[in-house]
């Protein structure tokens, strides 16, 4: 078991398997741990009149907002259906994700702007061995943030994890570059943070824009996965008396799918038989696929199609 398995384990128990906690987990491991970074870059920066270190402070404070996204998404997301919204609230999660993403691309532009101005007014820092580790230590914790985050998001499934994760990430490399300026400018490197910044600038708006087109297929509605055609094709062909199959169609409201096909039978079958086939195709259906709602249409074979 691995230190972020142990974790999960041990603050949420038996809650573990639950996809809202684990939001709420990571959006408040997230928040504590950017404060933490906050007060030490913001207090270490003050006391060794770093200006670097107190921008940098800035920056993880102003994370902690992502991370309230985060546990409103799962929070709003998890409402059981109601009369206005009969098919659950589960889609808020890829709004989440949406705003998260939009947000990268605004930190990908801020960093490719101050990028640019170092590449074009290189300044010379004096390196400090203490600044230089207090931002090392800073890059470790964040990116450990970030692997945290997208542990339990590919655990879950949950997008919004994945991208707060690299929002994490993002932080994390920008206070690296800091490190990296610094030791540039002792060299004589003085452009090389500006230089990696434009690079590391593009790779976090290439995630942000990836984030935004998943999100919005999902809420657009995309064709199912050829995973889940091939699981309930297995099922529906190994069904005794289904012929065939067609018309499959599969609408994901994320923390539910709704299923509905058409099955051909003997047309020499009773209603009663057909129907009876019919559910059995359903059960075993929502038996194998989690939280699925299925509609199976009877056809004859070889009768008129409208
Ligand atoms: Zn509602
Ligand atoms: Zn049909
Ligand atoms: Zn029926």
């Amino acid at each position: 078991m691995n230190f972020n398995e142990w974790i999960v384990k041990k603050i949420l128990g038996k809650k573990g398997d639950s996809k809202k906690y684990a939001g709420y987990l990571e959006g408040w491991v997230s928040i504590i741990g950017n404060l933490i970074l906050f007060l030490f870059k913001y207090f270490s920066g003050l006391y060794l009149g770093s200006i670097s270190l107190i921008a940098d402070a800035f920056h993880s404070l102003s994370d902690v907002l992502t991370s309230v996204v985060v546990i409103l998404g799962f929070k709003l997301g998890s409402k059981p259906a109601d009369k206005e919204h009969p098919y659950g609230h589960g889609r808020i999660e890829q709004i989440a994700t949406l705003i998260i993403a939009f947000l990268l691309l605004i930190v990908a532009y801020d960093l490719a702007l101050s990028s640019f101005n170092r590449l074009l007014k290189p300044q010379k820092v004096e390196f400090d061995l203490l600044i230089f580790i207090l931002l090392i230590i800073s890059f470790l914790f964040k990116e450990w943030m970030a692997r945290f985050s997208i542990y339990l998001g590919k655990r879950f499934d949950a997008s919004p994890l994945i991208a707060d994760a690299w929002h994490h990430r993002s932080d994390a490399i920008a206070t690296l570059l800091v490190a990296i300026g610094l030791v540039g400018s002792k060299l004589g490197f003085y452009r090389l943070d500006g230089i990696l910044g434009v690079f590391v600038s593009l790779l976090i708006a290439w995630v942000g824009v990836d984030l935004i087109k998943s999100a919005t297929n999902f809420l657009i509605g995309e064709a199912p996965s050829d995973e889940l055609v091939k699981k309930i094709d297995d099922i529906v062909i190994n069904t005794p008396g289904v012929l065939n199959y067609h018309d499959l169609s599969v609408h994901d409201y994320q923390n539910e799918k709704y299923i509905t096909l058409h099955i051909e039978v003997d047309n020499n079958l009773t209603v009663k038989e057909a129907h009876d086939l019919a559910l059995r195709v359903q059960d075993e259906i929502k038996a194998k696929i989690e939280n699925s709602q299925v509609t199976v249409h009877v056809d004859p074979r070889g009768e008129r199609e409208d």
